[in-house]
């Protein structure tokens, strides 16, 4: 039989489609809508943009700004396609300075989603409210209540493009594409206040302030160990008539992903050429696998910038680029080399004696009846934020043991369950001076040397359950790890304040009953003839910490409910979990001998309290009546957590104090070089 062949009929589109094509190519998901209504926010000028989203942007995506707002007689055409107040001819390009110029973004918006405007402008007695449909006006505008200023409401993204909405991944993903954008023009912009969240949440995942600098905001946005290893950039070339600022991380920084912010003439864009520069550059310090933070911001003569780019693309293409990249990485390496000088410092080396270990004890004069009655009468730290969101909000596992105190903690604490850790880029600005002055304390403190030689080790292996050995350079050093890992999480404690991850306990665990076991244990000191009653201290101990469960929670991730049982503790590095047999003994001493009377010393003492806790290896507990716990075989997988957690910890943020380098707690061994030269004599 014969085929018959279908051939298709050309047709021209009806307009609304054709509309719709174009308009699903500008607006391609919710992050670059949003980049869209932000630019035009910052065109007109606001101070404060606020931003909440539903469903990562695709049910609902607002943007409030106290900007110029728009005349009332304009709303009837802002959404048609190519209407603009910014440009209006084509040489206007070479000097444009606003965002938009293409009066697309609206338009486009209008004909993938429902679209809403509320605007008031200075002059107008009230504020209007508009729809849109296909770039026209639903029905005239209404005269409603209003701010100065403008709110972009677009609402069910993509609701006639059936196929795109499907290929949209999941809304977390879309949200953290949101994030970045966002965090991107805070960071650029900061004399604009930035706020980001979800609605319905009272918490944001972005806030920057409307009068802070480049460098508070990424502290807001990046946190402090980014914000430590800034190096500020900044030079200018008259002949390439091209200025560079920015802030970029310091060789002791490494992350694994890049994080390259670029900004020309203002407009966030991206530069494979100058990415590929820096990134270059930086392999030369870090090595394979780890990245910087890049902020850098040129301003170019707009005669030489392409930016009539399509609104999707990002590439940005410019006269002299070669010339112009050289002279960036040129500006970047310099602050790179200069903050890489190095020292010599004292090295003591003899083998150490092992026996003689600075094991923390408790050596504490006063009784803990006394030390608990102190703690029950002072005041707590006043200045309480309101309740945040934690960042990493990570639940992990634990597996039991065999122990005493562990058969307690077993039937009770099966922690438990999923992974959930959807705003690990959010971060609280932490601005108590007493938190500031404990940190300035351990920057003052450090090392530089040591950081070096911490930063880039090579783990060699465990000695002992208390010494470590580790290679840098040509040198061999044995260290103390629980003087070092104590140390570790002390800094921890205050670079995290306020913004740990969550270990929870599937079971609330009571207090009073945890510090009754801790009774039993000869670290507590008790003395039955001189103390008071257990059951009376137990209740003194949990009193004192139920009265600061609000900070407790807030600050340091530690939630105990209205029974007085603890709910959860502080992730304080991911992948590692203290020892839970240490937890009776832990809430005893919060309770003892943590200074509750004055804020700073209250949380220095806090944290101390807890890297003690935290670096307590699984083995001590079974040991604590052994004086010299040197010679005890460290466990198994305890000798893991040590190379593939704590080491690796170092190369982030660690910042040795000087006292190491005189105390016993790191020792060169050996040098290749001193050994070589006695090979040389054999
Ligand atoms: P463009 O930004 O390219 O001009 P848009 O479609 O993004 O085009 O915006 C169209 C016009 O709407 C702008 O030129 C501006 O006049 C007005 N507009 C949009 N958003 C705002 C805002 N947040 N505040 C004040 N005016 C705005
Ligand atoms: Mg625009």
């Amino acid at each position: 039989m014969e085929q018959v062949q279908v051939v298709p009929v050309v047709k021209k589109l009806a307009e609304d489609v054709v509309n719709r094509i174009a308009a699903g190519e500008v607006i391609q998901r919710p992050a670059n809508a949003l980049k869209e209504l932000l630019e035009n926010s910052l065109d007109a000028k606001a101070t404060n943009i606020q931003i909440t989203l539903k469903n990562g942007g695709l049910k609902f995506l607002q943007i409030q700004d106290n900007g110029t707002g728009i005349r009332t007689e304009d709303l009837g055409i802002v959404c048609e396609r190519f209407t603009t107040s910014k440009l209006q001819e084509f040489e206007d390009l070479n000097k444009i300075s606003t965002y938009g110029f293409r009066g697309e973004a609206l338009a486009s918006i209008s004909h993938v989603a429902h679209l809403s405007i509320t605007t008031k402008t200075n002059g107008s007695v009230c504020a209007y409210k508009a729809s849109y449909v296909d770039g026209h006006l639903k029905a005239p505008p209404k005269a409603c209540a209003g701010n100065v200023g403008t709110i972009i409401t677009v609402e069910d993204l993509f609701y006639n493009i059936a196929t795109r909405r499907k290929s949209m991944k999941s809304f977390n993903e879309e949200y953290l594409k949101v994030v970045d954008v966002v965090s991107r023009y805070a960071i650029h912009n900061p004399s604009v206040g930035f706020t980001l969240k979800k609605q319905g949440e009272t918490l944001s995942d972005v806030k920057t302030n409307s009068n802070s600098n480049h460098k508070d905001n990424i502290l807001a946005i990046h946190g402090s160990a980014v914000c430590r290893a800034l190096l500020e950039v900044e030079d200018y070339c008259s002949t390439l008539k091209v200025k560079i600022k920015g802030f970029v991380s310091n060789p002791n920084y490494t992350s694994k992903k890049l994080l390259f912010i670029l900004f020309i003439n203002d407009r966030l864009v991206d530069s494979k050429g100058l990415r590929k520069a820096i990134e270059q550059i930086y392999s030369i310090y870090l090595g394979k696998g780890s990245y910087p933070f890049v902020y850098l911001s040129l301003h170019l003569d707009p005669m030489n910038v392409d930016v009539n780019i399509h609104p999707t693309k990002h590439e940005v293409h410019f006269l002299h680029e070669d010339k112009v990249i050289e002279k960036v990485t040129e500006a970047v390496q310099e602050k790179l080399s200069g903050s890489n000088i190095s020292r010599t410092f004292y090295t003591q080396t003899r083998l150490p004696n092992y026996n003689d270990t600075s094991v923390a004890t408790m050596s504490n004069e006063k009784s803990i009846d006394k030390a608990i009655k102190l703690a029950t009468s002072s005041e707590m730290p006043k200045k309480l934020e309101k309740s945040h969101i934690i960042s990493q909000n990570k639940m992990v596992r634990t597996d039991s043991n065999e122990q005493k105190i562990d058969k307690f903690l077993d039937t009770t604490t099966s922690v438990a369950s999923e992974l959930k850790s959807e705003n690990s880029v959010t971060r609280r600005d932490i601005k108590l001076t007493s938190v500031l002055s404990l940190r300035k304390e351990i920057e003052n403190n450090c090392c530089e040397t040591l950081q070096r030689i911490f930063h880039n080790h090579k783990y060699v292996g465990v000695a002992s359950a208390t010494w470590s050995l580790f290679q840098h350079e040509t040198e061999l050093y044995i260290c103390n790890s629980n003087n070092v890992f104590q140390e570790m999480f002390y800094q921890i404690m205050l670079y995290e304040f306020g913004n740990f991850g969550i270990i929870k306990f599937s079971n609330p665990l009571s207090i009073f009953d945890l510090i009754m076991v801790a009774f039993e244990l000869p670290e507590s000191e008790y003395q039955i003839e001189q103390d008071k009653p257990k059951e009376e201290l137990a209740q003194d101990a949990t009193d004192v910490l139920m009265s600061r469960s609000l900070m407790l929670n807030d600050y340091f991730s530690i939630e105990i409910d209205s029974d007085a049982n603890i709910l959860s503790i502080p992730l304080l590095l991911e992948g590692y979990l203290p020892d839970l047999n240490g937890l009776p003994l832990y809430l005893l001493r919060l309770a003892s001998e943590v200074d509750w009377s004055s804020e700073k010393e209250c949380f220095k003492t806090f944290s101390h309290e807890t890297a003690r806790f935290y670096v307590m290896p699984p083995w001590k507990q079974l040991c604590s009546d052994i004086d010299d716990i040197s010679d005890v075989a460290p466990d198994k997988n305890w000798t893991w957590v040590v190379e593939h957690i704590l080491f690796p910890a170092f190369r982030k943020c660690f910042q040795p104090p000087k006292k190491f380098q005189e105390d016993g707690t790191l020792l060169q061994i050996a040098s290749l070089t001193e050994m070589y030269k006695v090979f040389e004599r054999c």
